[in-house]
């Protein structure tokens, strides 16, 4: 195993136009549970299951209930990011690490210092008035009591995207344009059976493709490297 790391810190040194395509699997060592693992938020216990909470549906016809809910298990602020997210920016100060392409919403990239993340499911970090589009961070709308609302009146949205809803065609054009020159394409933490993940890594053209994962995935195969460790342990040795 670690012949393969050493591999990869080879690889890593000798590319210059690095993208990070991470899923669930990065955040989970700075504690944030998987939301599709056994002991994610699907095995947790309310009136619904949380694919039906985080719809769009859900949201507009009972957005007491959805709040109750992302109060309670969507509040990433109490995280720290870990040694992944913080080595992935010193790639980016140092110019080989061109873009973080995120499955994640919690923010933790750009709380490490990365400045060019595309976040594909949006982020909890930012909230917007329905009715009059005005800003509130992530500290207003996980104090608040019951359903958070604008000094309009209007409720308040988080900008994550919900079952139902599309993705944000500005961040997935951003996300294929990065992944599309990358020499170097790192996927981690993510088993690559969710959309939109298995489409876009298919826009890559580069010279290495190296996946990090702790189980297989269906991309083995295409993989120019594939580690299966966990997360920290390849990038606490990079
Ligand atoms: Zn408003």
């Amino acid at each position: 195993m670690d012949e393969k790391i050493e591999e990869f810190k080879k690889i890593v040194a000798e590319s210059n136009n690095i993208v990070f395509f991470g899923g669930a699997g990065v955040s989970t060592e700075s504690g944030i549970p998987d939301f599709r693992s056994k002991d994610g938020l699907y095995n947790q216990e309310y009136d619904y299951p949380p694919e039906e909470i985080l719809s769009h549906t859900f949201f507009i016809n009972n957005t007491k209930e959805f709040y109750r809910f992302y109060k309670a298990k969507m509040n990433c602020l109490k995280y720290e990011p870990n040694i992944t997210h913080i080595k992935l920016a010193e790639l980016e100060k140092e110019g080989k690490l061109k873009a973080v392409v995120t499955q994640n919403i919690d923010g933790l990239h750009q709380k490490a210092g990365s400045k060019n993340v595309y976040e594909l499911h949006g982020s909890v970090l930012r909230n917007y008035c329905m009715k009059c589009h005005k800003f509130y961070d992530a500290e207003y709308v996980f104090e608040s009591q019951g359903i958070p609302k604008c000094s309009c009146g209007g409720i308040i949205k988080p900008d994550v995207v919900l079952y139902e809803e599309g993705l944000d065609n500005f961040t997935v054009g951003g996300a294929i344009r990065a992944i599309n020159e990358a020499d170097l394409l790192i996927v981690a933490g993510t088993s690559l059976t969710v959309y939109p993940a298995s489409g876009l890594i298919n826009y890559f053209r580069g010279k290495n493709l190296v996946l990090i994962n702790r189980d297989s995935t269906p991309y083995d195969c295409k993989a120019d490297l594939v580690i299966n460790e966990s997360l920290g342990k390849v990038f606490g040795n990079v």
